[in-house]
Order: structure tokens, then sequence, then C-alpha cells
């Protein structure tokens, strides 16, 4: 999508050890007016497929995936984020690593939120390894409901998660996709 391929020259910040930094438009400041049109591009690709849940990840994927939910007419889900070993009572959980923080943790979902008539479209800000897809994937499993894709704003396509979970049969839409980046040579997009 060139508006945002756009935006990532314009305002992304390439950091060492392959992190790009967007906070002043994507995951700390928010431009909600960009939101908007990632979101129309993720109505536009994903209509017709039934979605009537959207499901995200705290912190970062909550931002897009709020506005993702109002153009869709539908409720948004976050897994939240729990430090906690033991987990008990009555949620999905699944284990991610991150991949900003280099630790693991439990994401979960209440079980009342989540089931198999749910049709969901899994957001998120970045797609690297493929963890928090992974997770959010699994808590659906465990719910029962169907993940009918992914909606990525920025995959690193030159790490491994997204072709790991395309050839697992992951629909996955992502709206930019670099293929390299470096603090020396700046960004190359797909
Ligand atoms: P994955 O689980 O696919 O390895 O990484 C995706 C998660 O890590 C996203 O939810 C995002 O919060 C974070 N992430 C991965 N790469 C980057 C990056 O380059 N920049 C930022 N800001 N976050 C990233």
């Amino acid at each position: 999508m060139q508006l945002l391929e756009e935006r990532i020259r314009r305002d992304g910040i390439v950091k060492d050890g392959d992190v790009l930094k967007v906070d002043s438009f994507l995951n700390h400041q928010m431009d909600i007016q960009l939101f908007e049109e990632l979101a129309r591009e993720f109505e536009r690709l994903y209509h017709g497929c039934g979605v009537n849940k959207i499901l995200t990840i705290e912190a970062s994927g909550i931002g897009v995936a709020s506005i993702t939910a109002q153009v869709f007419g539908c409720p948004l889900v976050f897994a939240k984020k729990s430090k906690t070993r033991n987990i008990v009572g009555n949620v999905y959980s699944s284990k991610v690593h991150s991949f900003t923080h280099d630790q693991d943790y439990n994401i979960i979902v209440y079980q009342n939120f989540l089931g198999p008539e749910d049709r969901l479209l899994l957001i998120d800000d970045f797609l690297a390894n493929g963890e928090a897809l992974t997770g959010l994937v699994d808590l659906a499993a465990q719910a029962g409901a169907t993940v009918v894709g992914a909606g990525i704003c920025i995959e690193k396509a030159f790490q491994p998660g997204g072709d790991k979970l395309r050839s697992q049969g992951l629909r996955i839409e992502s709206l930019a996709r670099i293929k390299s980046m470096s603090v020396e040579n700046g960004i190359e997009f797909c």
C-alpha cells in the first residue's frame, strides 16, 4: 500500500537488531486518519469473508485493530499479556516469545469472548518471526473459532514468520512488506 510505504520511508527509523521504529504514527503517537485508510484496505481485502470479530494482541496492535473493528462494524477482542505462569480459570492461553523484548509471556482471552461462532480477522502492527500471530491462531483453535486470515500493517519479509505461517495455510495480507532494511542503506520494499 503506497500510502503506508511512503509514511514508513518518511517517518520510520531503522534500528540495530532488525527493529523498525514507527512510534511517531503507528504504535505510540497514532495517526488515526492513516489507521482509517489501513482499516478500509483490510476491509476491501477481506470483504465478503464473514468476519464477525477482530482479534489482536496488546498493546501495539490495539490502535489499528480498533479502527478496523469500527470499519467492519464488529467487536474487537485483544489478547492480554500475563506474566503469571499458572493460568487458571475460564481463559484460553498461549505462550508467545516477544521479538522486541526477547522474553516469553502468556497471552490470555476470557472464554466468554471467543467461540465456535466466531470468524476472526487477526490484526497486528508488525509481523516478524510470527510468534504473536501463532499465539493468536492457537487461542482461536482452542475456542473452535475460524480464522479467516490476518491483516498486518508492516511485514518484515526478510524474517521467517510470514513464509512459515502462509505455508501452514494462513491467509496473510500485509499492507507494507519490507524486503530488506539497514541503518546504512535504509528500507527496500518487496
Ligand atoms: P513476531 O511475533 O512476528 O516475531 O513479532 C511481532 C510483534 O513484535 C508485533 O506485535 C510487534 O509489536 C513486535 N515487533 C516485531 N518487529 C518489530 C519492529 O521492527 N518494530 C516494532 N516497533 N515492533 C516490532
